[in-house]
């Protein structure tokens, strides 16, 4: 600390003229409060600030000034602090359990209260969701430092009329690892070339979090812990203006809201909020940036379709969500076609937004009360309007799956009634109608059709969960935990053999830790009746087997086991006595076979998706419990692949040469399984490593080639990618990667064009697309009718005695597939054990 300070001091006038850019227009500050420089011995954008250094300089400040009060909202994966700092008069702060009360009264539709003016504007500043977008964090302290510390009318005006919650780092554990790069690589002076290593970050690069997750598609998935601290933190506060910071490419200026006008009409979403809010609030932003000399655009490229993006979720909980996007110096300074760009330029642009996000929000707090109030009020008007009275589901098989579902629920505050059968009803009529909505309701229609993002998010259909509209409203008891929810009977003791459902999702998380404590279980490829100690019962293709006195260990370890596994995953487990069916094959049928435990391997590095490469692992880690090695590219020619018995390769640009090719390919020939997803299914047809095709566009002739406008370009190739769709397969339920699924016809997202040929093998097409596959989202006619419809989902294709298990569609996606999960898991437990007639 005192380092810091004699630091501090010896570079005070260096540091004064750097302060100055920034916020000369709020002087003067309070003397007793360090100033960033002040803290860090070092000018904002100077370098680039670790997280744990942002964390402190915040506590710094809650402890030295009465404005600011510090709380800690969850960590990271990595353990980082997700963290908020509170802003307001020392009067607000102290009285804030009842400014929130009355705040809280807005989103209530119960109450009438009507003082719109007189509590103050309640927003959060939230910065740096994508970790390698980093000049927002640093806004984030100068924001911090303005409003603890200054002492001009203009700041004190908005602390009296605001409650200001700042986040200044979304996603650390991505941003500290781009913080690494772009410090380690700084040159002295600064290299501005874009080629400097400085400005090309290795991947996976810094915008994911740990597990190369997006965090700003994960608002509505809330599958990592820094979108469930957050979701949990704004369900707490309801904020009427949120703000989300980013960068977008070097070759360009600013962005602020409003977005691309078509894209952007979310059918549930009220209009009032697109179009009058956010011109209302852009008029600020222009003025404010103007007065800098800062260019920028709104309405282009950017769609807030997709309600997952931090600037889409709150517009769905009546408030008023907010994208900037700067563009990047990637680096400390950067040549680019309007001159050098500079990291302190970024900031400075981010910091302006920063202000006047505040601004725009204490000028019109009665009308975005007012809003508020509305929005929440109509979701119970338009639900008692709407002919849909709510939704019921349930699912006898897999009571883990459907817990998970009810866990999203949750976490969005949807409410949800347990019925006496066992099953579940959300009401529409509750004030979160529209999250109701976003759940279960499909579109396929679009007034445009080029998007961001993904076109379809009707989460039920994630969850594979069967699911109906009702015309009335059930009853029931209302879910307020998920503590208990899964109802499993503790199994009793057998000396014989024990019985295991694989139709459970944590199945295969119960057979890994089984087998990782050297326990042999067999999986059935064929249903039978069994005689169990809960009665007769029939089981499933894939139930899993695990006969006693054919282990190591002695019968009281196994039945510990089980105990243990049923404790951790909740299976379902029944003990028998008999290998005597009373119908399908007996327990010691062929049919019943042992299972080999997966040694299993990933190719990740330059070229890999790492999205698609992060939910491998996420999937392993988080939900199986499971390690896999993560082999990188350039160390795969040098790696002993004996080891494993199963590879799995996700979509990305793999240039092998025939030498790497060859590898895996002998590799596969000796019985192993190559799991391919998406570009890596089209890769293994190009490269002939399987005997299948793939469904190819017929090329345009002179002839057939039609002129069209130039300016028309962008649209029509944009509208041909398939961005995201929710589609119908069918399943072979015979087959082993389909084992644990009941219904034939699931549904599957498609965010590709890789279209396989159904296989002329008549048994390797575990999984095709239905003659009317769309369920959700935007696809044109042609893609629809001449690829999807034509295509297979899922192939298993014989390579020697191996296979390669191709997933045109990716099972995993978004770590939030919990439907498909299961398809990529029988391809790594069950994968070995395929033999596709040839
Ligand atoms: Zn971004």
């Amino acid at each position: 600390m005192r380092k810091l300070l004699i630091l501090a001091i010896l570079c005070l006038n260096y540091q004064l003229s750097a302060q100055d850019y920034f916020l000369e227009k709020f002087k003067p500050f309070n003397k007793n409060i360090p100033s960033p420089e002040e803290f860090l011995g070092y000018g904002i954008g100077e370098r680039h600030t670790r997280h744990d250094l942002i964390v402190a300089y915040l506590k710094k400040l809650s402890e030295v000034s009465a404005r600011a009060s510090f709380a800690e909202y969850g960590r990271t994966h990595e353990g980082r602090i997700l963290s908020m700092l509170t802003l307001s008069t020392p009067e607000n702060l102290s009285d804030l359990p009842n400014l929130k009360e009355k705040h809280l009264a807005f989103t209530d539709p119960a109450q009438n209260v009507s003082n719109y003016d007189e509590v103050p504007v309640f927003v959060n500043l939230a910065y740096n969701v994508h970790g390698n977008e980093p000049s927002s964090s640093e806004a984030a302290m100068l924001a911090a430092y303005t409003f603890a510390a200054s002492e001009s009318e203009e700041i004190r005006k908005y602390l009296s009329n605001a409650v200001i919650f700042i986040d200044p780092t979304i996603n650390p554990d991505g941003r500290d690892r781009h913080t690494q790069w772009a410090n380690s690589y700084q040159g002295s002076p600064l290299v501005a070339d874009p080629q400097d290593a400085e400005h090309d970050e290795y991947w996976p690069g810094g915008r994911t979090n740990h597990y190369w997750f997006d965090l700003n598609r994960d608002w509505l998935l809330g599958i990592n812990p820094e979108s469930r601290g957050k979701l949990n933190w704004y369900h707490q506060w309801y904020p009427n203006v949120v703000t989300d910071f980013h960068e977008m490419g070097s070759q360009s200026t600013y962005f602020f809201e409003p977005m691309k006008a078509n894209g952007s009409l979310d059918p549930i979403m009220p209009r009032e909020n697109y179009i009058d809010l956010n011109n209302l609030f852009g008029d600020y932003f222009a003025k404010a940036l103007d007065s800098i000399g800062s260019l920028y655009f709104t309405k282009e490229v950017f769609d807030g379709t997709y309600p997952g993006y931090g600037s889409s979720y709150p517009d769905l909980q009546g408030g008023l969500g907010l994208l900037f996007e700067q563009a990047s110096s990637r680096g400390h300074k950067q040549t680019t076609p309007f001159g050098e760009i500079t990291f302190p330029f970024t900031i400075r642009n981010q910091f302006t937004s920063s202000i006047t996000t505040v601004r725009a929000a204490v000028e019109n707090k009665a009308l975005l009360r007012k809003y508020q109030q509305d929005f929440f009020k109509s979701a119970l008007s338009r639900a008692s309007a709407s002919r849909i009275k709510g939704y019921s589901f349930g699912d006898a098989y897999d009571q883990n799956r459907i817990k998970a579902f009810v866990d999203k629920l949750l976490l969005h505050r949807v409410k949800v009634l347990k019925n006496n059968d066992g099953s579940y009803f959300v009401p529409a009529r509750q004030p979160q109608y529209r999250m109701v909505q976003t759940v279960f309701e499909t579109y396929t229609r679009y007034r445009d059709s080029v998007f961001y993002d993904a076109s379809a998010w009707s989460l039920a259909n994630f969850y594979n969960i069967s699911y109906s509209a009702q015309s009335r409203e059930l009853n029931g008891t209302p879910v307020t935990s998920l503590e208990d929810f899964v109802k499993i009977l503790p199994t009793e003791r057998s000396d014989y053999a024990y019985l295991i459902d694989w139709d459970d999702y944590n199945a295969p998380a119960a057979l890994h830790y089984l087998q990782s404590k050297g326990l042999v279980l067999s999986s059935s490829f064929r249903p039978f009746t069994s005689q169990t100690n809960r009665g007769n019962k029939n089981f499933h293709y894939g139930t899993l087997l695990l006969p006693v006195k054919l282990q190591k260990k002695n019968s009281d370890e196994v039945f510990n086991l089980l105990k243990e596994v049923q404790e951790k995953f909740q299976v379902p487990v029944y003990a028998v006595k008999t290998g005597l069916n009373l119908s399908g094959v007996d327990l010691g049928s062929r049919f019943v076979r042992p299972t080999e435990p997966p040694k299993a391997a990933m190719i990740i590095g330059e070229g890999v998706r790492s999205y698609e490469a992060g939910e491998v692992w996420h999937l392993l880690d988080t939900r199986v419990h499971m390690p896999i090695t993560k082999i990188p590219v350039r160390s795969l020619k040098g790696a002993d692949l004996d080891k494993y018995n199963t590879l799995v390769m996700v979509s990305g640009n793999y240039s092998f040469d025939d030498k790497l090719l060859g590898k895996i390919k002998s590799w596969t020939e000796k019985g192993n399984t190559l799991i391919t997803i998406g570009t890596a299914s089209k890769w293994a047809v190009d490269k002939k490593l399987v005997n299948e095709t793939l469904i190819e566009e017929k090329k345009d002739t002179l002839a057939t080639v039609q002129r069209k406008p130039y300016a028309d370009a962008g649209d029509n190739i944009g509208k041909e990618s398939v961005g995201g769709i929710i589609v119908e397969a069918e399943l072979d339920l015979t087959h082993p990667i389909a084992f644990g699924y009941q219904k034939e016809r699931i549904p599957v997202y498609k965010n590709n064009a890789v279209w396989l040929a159904p296989s002329k093998n008549a048994y390797a097409t575990v999984s095709k697309y239905t003659q009317s596959p769309v369920i959700d989202g935007f696809i044109t006619d042609k893609n629809r009718d001449e690829f999807l419809r034509k295509s297979a989902s899922l192939i298993v294709s014989p390579v020697g005695s191996g296979r390669v298990v191709m997933f045109a569609d990716n099972p995993n996606f978004r770590g939030s597939w919990y439907g498909t999960n299961r398809l990529f898991l029988n391809a790594l437990f069950l994968g070995n054990h395929i033999n596709v007639p040839k």
